[in-house]
């Protein structure tokens, strides 16, 4: 069992109260990762002003300098690639090659933001003023607050973490409780490259206990959120009246349209993909799959099969597909969805309960689920369900099926399938997500390509790519003239 502290001005330290908390593995809810930090509002406040007395130095530091400190940190991370990937699949259950999948993807942002840092800089223009320049500054906001969720703990927190440092900032970063852990190991690699005291601090504890002092410390100049709707959008009410940044990456419902002309094998592999790596807990999974009314029987019929064949297990064995979902409220929230799609009268096609017997008696494991006739104003159309349920709905054609995609309040991926180049492109124009796919699973995505969702999928600045770093800024506008 590993003992893990806070990491506030480059020192290990437990919560001022020493209360501490668990981590259990979802695999095995008898078995407790480790002890954690109960952290406070004191603990919060102690991390903020860490980071606070330490910005007036590092913002002083020239970005490229920022990004070379930045790539110490990763490749002290990049050394650590097992045992990252061990602990990722320990905490959030999933398993051991989408732990492997995430770590990677997590080298890859990296490698493009910390690249940010040679073009970060001012935008020179011309003046009308004859002798007098003018350019655009870019500069750091102070110190940032950045929660993460427990789906990606290391890539989120890497997400957010290099462009606010890169960009100057100095940083608290909340893990969600239930996955620390990683986040704990990337401090390590913080310490171990020598990053200077107080830039960025880990502060481990209840959201519902330090969150609002997190969000809300007038030391605070902008928070990064990644997690629930419901949570996000309680942020930004608290700071509706603040001059504080706010970005919220949020849930999704994310549909896969599937035309009658589609290759039905590549759709109904995509859709397993989609819906059911790491246990259907991507923002960006498919929860829904609109098919048009020719394929739907054969696909419904070839999906239903190939779920039925998945291999669920605890991450760790190799030879296991699906791990278990993360965290005793996310599996209960997930078994009462399918409780209700019964009710409601979806037909059950695969899975359908909770997997209880032998390995799987003290985790939370549930079996891949595929619900068909399902019709768009169901609830298990409608809302995040964040685990391994997928939902068909059948389209009679092109029109319905993408006035289905949009009649959700998310605005997260999308996808469709087809060979019908004039649909495809009338998909990409007129699909209300921040990320959209032809013949591509949804939930794919590259590092120099922005990420966030629309309407109650995001707000503020989308992050990544190449303008990710643009939230963690101010503007100014200079004019200067040589001589007065
Ligand atoms: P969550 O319950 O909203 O928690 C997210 C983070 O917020 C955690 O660190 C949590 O801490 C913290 N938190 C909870 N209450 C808070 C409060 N009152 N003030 C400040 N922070 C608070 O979400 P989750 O269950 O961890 O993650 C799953 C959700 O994230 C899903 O809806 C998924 O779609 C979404 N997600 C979105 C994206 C995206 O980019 N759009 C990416 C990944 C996940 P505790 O853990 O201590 O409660």
């Amino acid at each position: 069992m590993r003992d893990i502290r806070n990491f506030i001005a480059g020192q290990w330290c437990d919560s001022v109260s020493g209360k501490r908390g668990q981590v259990t593995n979802p695999a095995n809810r008898n078995e407790v990762l480790a002890s954690t930090p109960a952290s406070e509002p004191a603990d919060a406040e102690r991390a903020i002003a860490a980071a606070a007395a330490a910005f007036p130095a590092w913002s002083r530091i020239p970005a490229p300098q920022r990004a070379a400190l930045l790539h110490g940190v990763m490749q002290k991370v990049a050394a650590r690639e097992e045992e990252f990937v061990q602990c990722i699949t320990a905490e959030n259950g999933k398993a051991l090659r989408e732990s492997r999948g995430e770590f990677q993807a997590a080298l890859k942002e990296a490698e493009f933001q910390i690249g940010q840092g040679r073009r970060f800089g001012d935008r020179l223009l011309a003046s009308e003023v004859p002798g007098a320049t003018c350019y655009l500054a870019r500069q750091p906001l102070g110190v940032v607050t950045l929660i993460t969720p427990w789906n990606f703990p290391l890539n989120v927190a890497c997400r957010k973490m290099l462009p606010a440092l890169i960009a100057g900032n100095c940083c608290v970063v909340k893990p969600s409780d239930l996955t620390p852990i990683s986040a704990a190991l990337l401090f390590e690699c913080v310490e171990a490259a020598g990053l200077p005291a107080g830039v960025a601090n880990l502060l481990i504890g209840r959201g519902s206990v330090v969150g609002d002092t997190l969000v809300t410390h007038p030391s605070v100049q902008a928070v990064s959120f990644t997690g629930s709707t419901e949570v996000g959008i309680g942020i930004s009410r608290k700071l509706e009246s603040r001059a504080t940044k706010v970005q919220l990456e949020m849930g999704g419902k994310n549909p896969l349209v599937v035309l009658a002309d589609a290759n039905l094998e590549a759709a109904v592999d995509a859709a397993i993909a989609g819906a059911f790596s790491c246990a259907g807990q991507w923002c960006t999974s498919t929860s829904r799959a609109i098919v048009e009314a020719p394929i739907h029987d054969a696909f419904v019929a070839r999906l239903s099969e190939k779920v039925r064949a998945i291999k669920v297990g605890r991450g760790t064995d190799e030879k296991i597909w699906m791990g278990p979902v993360c965290g005793q409220k996310q599996y209960e929230t997930i078994l009462k969805f399918i409780e209700l799609g019964k009710k409601e009268g979806a037909r059950l096609c695969a899975g359908g309960a909770a997997l209880t017997e032998g390995i799987y008696r003290d985790g939370c494991f549930i079996a891949p689920t595929v619900f068909a006739d399902v019709r768009p104003e169901m609830t298990i159309a409608q809302e995040e369900i964040f685990g391994p349920v997928l939902v068909v709905i059948k389209a009679a054609g092109f029109d319905e099926a993408l006035q289905i995609a949009n009649g959700i309040k998310y605005g997260l991926a999308s996808s469709i399938y087809t060979n019908d180049l004039a649909k495809a492109q009338r998909f990409v124009a007129e699909s209300e997500v921040g990320l959209c796919h032809v013949n591509m699973i949804t939930a794919w995505k590259e590092p120099q390509l922005e990420f966030g969702g629309i309407k109650e999928s995001g707000r503020g600045a989308p992050e990544a790519g190449e303008s990710g770093i643009e939230f963690f800024t101010h503007h100014k506008a200079v004019y200067v003239r040589g001589a007065s």
